[in-house]
């Protein structure tokens, strides 16, 4: 019998499980393959060039093809590709990484956990924060409270502190213990612009939660995005976080800013809690920190929580939470790379200047025929398509316009997330520059043009 080469396409078909993908829908449209970037640039298999406006998923903050992260990549590859950090061992990357991200992060926050990705830093803060409350002999502290809209991951603990509709259903998710509140969405809002009215309501509707779950005694922690990602770039008014993190601290409840897409510039500077002046008990990170060159992600703790663990743990043998891969060297030199991309590299100032043009060019489209709202901050945005821009009315879901938004977008060169609400998400990477700005903006126009 004659052999026959089966295209790529049949083979992903018939064989890969896709994250975050219906399985049928999958089986009718076959994926994209990407096959090299450089700079803002990506091409696929059939050699079109497309303009990527999110960073593969807000992540390669540095733009593609940075050799000197590949050469900190095979460098550390060559001389030692793994070394564990359990017993007590350790590597060099892994300890840097850490003091850096101490000195970089708010000064709260002096203890780093390595994790593999933003979903399993999300998983472990959730441990480490059942560790500590029982620890310091709080063991009723067992309710988490998060956002409506807010996305904290995919595992099977952090899918139920993600309020999105794809992540519980049939998956028995949220848990009895994990519960949401309403997301400070101005655009939504009956309040409309009022910024103290929407920051008072939140504060009142997070303290309204905790006493129906019996007070603070019974609560954890609350988790947050300073800016909702995958909720749909749902920017809270400023000062809406700090309100939050100071509504937490009266109430003795742990506070926990999930910066795995804001940070690392995404927002402008660093960190997004910088931006707010907020010291969080925690902070996730993922994403930028590797830039996508290499997975991984960290909690960060404050030294009380540290201490909280370490006195407690007195005389036991071990603090049962760990990754074969925690602190992969690979990963950390590739994380101390990026961030001297950064900080010494010129990225994030960049990314800086940019977000001026950035903030412009979203303006520009606010009275596009199709456009409800736009917002962002820093390199991170959103334009809100209404089929009624009084009304403020959502398109019908039959229409599918989502999928007919990103095909249009990806047909004018140009590569955006087109969420379930019609909503364009934007995260083009801190190295893009001028002509690309308004090349990834006038591609999206067109694109908004075409659906007219
Ligand atoms: N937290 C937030 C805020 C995220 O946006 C994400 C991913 O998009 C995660 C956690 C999960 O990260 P990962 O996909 O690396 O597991």
């Amino acid at each position: 019998m004659l052999k026959r080469n089966r295209s790529l396409l049949d083979i992903d078909r018939d064989h890969l499980i896709h994250p975050v993908t219906s399985f049928h829908g999958h089986e009718a449209r076959g994926a994209t393959f990407l096959e090299s970037g450089k700079g803002m640039w990506v091409k696929d298999r059939d050699g079109n060039e497309l303009l990527d406006a999110f960073a593969g998923l807000w992540c390669v903050n540095v733009g593609y093809g940075q050799e000197s992260i590949v050469e900190a990549a095979a460098e550390q590859m060559r001389r030692l590709p793994y070394a564990t950090g359990y017993f007590h061992f350790g590597s060099e990357p892994a300890v840097k990484l850490a003091e850096r991200l101490v000195q970089l992060a708010p000064s709260s926050l002096t203890r780093v956990f390595f994790t593999l990705g933003g979903s399993d830093a999300v998983d472990s803060a959730v441990r480490y924060i059942t560790h500590y409350w029982n620890a310091v002999g709080k063991p009723t502290k067992k309710h988490y409270i998060a956002l409506e809209r807010g996305y904290h991951g995919s595992s099977s603990t952090g899918a139920g502190l993600t309020a999105l509709a794809n992540f519980h259903r049939l998956f028995d998710l949220p848990r009895p213990w994990q519960h949401h509140i309403p997301s400070p969405y101005p655009y939504r809002s009956d309040l409309g612009d009022d910024a103290a009215a929407i920051i008072a309501r939140s504060v009142a509707q997070f303290q309204a939660k905790v006493d129906e779950l019996g007070g603070p005694d019974n609560v954890a922690a609350f988790f947050c995005e300073p800016i909702q990602g995958s909720g749909g770039v749902i920017v809270p008014p400023k000062g809406w976080l700090k309100a939050m993190r100071d509504a937490c601290r009266d109430l003795d409840i742990l506070f926990l800013a999930d910066e795995v897409i804001t940070g690392f510039g995404r927002t402008g500077p660093l960190f997004a809690c910088e931006q707010e002046e907020v010291e969080p008990d925690l902070m996730t990170v993922a994403k930028g920190l590797t830039a996508g060159y290499a997975p991984m992600g960290a909690v960060l703790m404050s030294e009380e929580i540290y201490q909280g663990i370490a006195e407690a743990a007195k005389g036991a043998d071990v603090i049962g939470h760990g990754f074969t891969y925690s602190g992969h060297p690979v990963s950390a030199a590739v994380g101390l790379e990026v961030i001297r991309l950064y900080t010494e590299g010129g990225i994030l100032a960049n990314g800086q200047a940019r977000a001026e043009d950035f903030a412009a060019e979203l303006e520009s489209l606010a009275d596009h025929p199709l456009v409800g709202d736009v917002r962002g901050r820093g390199l991170l945005g959103a334009i809100e398509l209404v089929a009624d821009k009084q009304q403020k009315s959502r398109f019908d879901p039959s229409l599918k316009l989502p999928d007919r938004l990103f095909k249009q977008g990806y047909a004018n060169g140009v590569i955006f997330r087109a969420f379930g609400d019609n909503i364009i998400g934007l995260a083009p990477a801190l190295c893009c520059n001028a002509a690309e700005m308004a090349l990834i903006f006038q591609r999206i126009r067109k694109t908004l043009d075409d659906l007219l």
